[in-house]
């Protein structure tokens, strides 16, 4: 059946998906840092400036598509005593150089657990906050991502998804385009050996659906006052939403 198809295209996309980030894991931050030129740091801190965890109240925040735990960090750096972390992501050795980094800095305020964004394995009703960065732009179903997002916050809880955008500046659609069909494929040839796999990450964020589309996906999972904001001239994109 046509769905029986649908079904084996789409977890081949995400076996692909899970074979990038499998052989990139140990080398994923310094990939970052080289190919956003340090640039993923900015847009990392404005998703936490936005989240703002609290500082006195307990503050529960699920990071999913969590990889090496660059958003979970800065949560619990940013947040008080009772900030409490979860970061889920499908791949286990991203997890695990999470972990490492870590350590017993956070004890019991971090967490680290293995699943699919797309069918969470976490109770409704509880977070205060669910984050996705640079993730949902792999999840191949990304309305039973959405889903999952608004039944396992909180009434009053926030969602947040920081991902890669398009660019609308004039001028800088152009550098933009040379540089991640050029540069991003080399960058990822040399250092990690492996320049496909950047080329699908670069197709990737073309084929990732327009702000204000992915805006109305986010109402239609039922989240209220969604907003959007663009950074960096829109290289990528901040999208908020609550759960009333
Ligand atoms: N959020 C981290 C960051 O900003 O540095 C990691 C982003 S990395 C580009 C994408 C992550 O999404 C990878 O760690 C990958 O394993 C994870 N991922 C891909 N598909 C997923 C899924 N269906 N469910 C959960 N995580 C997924």
């Amino acid at each position: 059946t046509d769905f029986g198809y649908e079904r084996v295209r789409l977890d081949e996309k995400q076996g692909r998906v899970n074979e990038v980030f499998r052989s990139v894991a140990k080398r994923y931050d310094v990939m970052n840092d080289l190919m956003s030129a340090g640039l993923h740091r900015v847009w990392k801190s404005a998703l936490i400036s936005t989240l703002r965890p609290s500082r006195t109240r307990r503050f529960r925040h699920l990071d999913v598509a969590g990889g090496t735990g660059d958003i979970a960090f800065r949560s619990l750096q940013a947040g008080g005593p009772e900030t409490e972390v979860t970061v889920l992501d499908i791949n286990d050795a991203m997890l695990g150089v999470g972990r490492e980094r870590a350590g017993r800095r956070y004890g019991e305020r971090i967490a680290f657990v293995a699943g699919n964004a797309e069918s969470l394995p976490l109770p409704s009703g509880v977070y205060d906050a669910y984050t996705i960065a640079f993730g949902i732009r792999n999840v191949p179903r990304i309305e039973l991502a959405l889903a999952e997002a608004h039944r396992v916050l909180a009434p009053g809880g926030r969602f947040l998804c920081l991902e890669f955008s398009h660019v609308d500046v004039p001028g800088l659609d152009r550098i933009y385009d040379a540089y991640s069909f050029n540069v991003i494929p080399r960058i990822g040839e040399m250092v990690a050996g492996d320049r496909d796999s950047y080329q699908y990450l670069v197709e990737s964020i073309r084929r990732f659906p327009r702000p204000g589309a992915f805006a109305r996906m986010i109402e239609e999972a039922g989240f209220s006052r969604v907003t959007h904001r663009p950074l960096s001239g829109g290289i990528c994109a901040i999208h908020s939403g609550w759960k009333v």
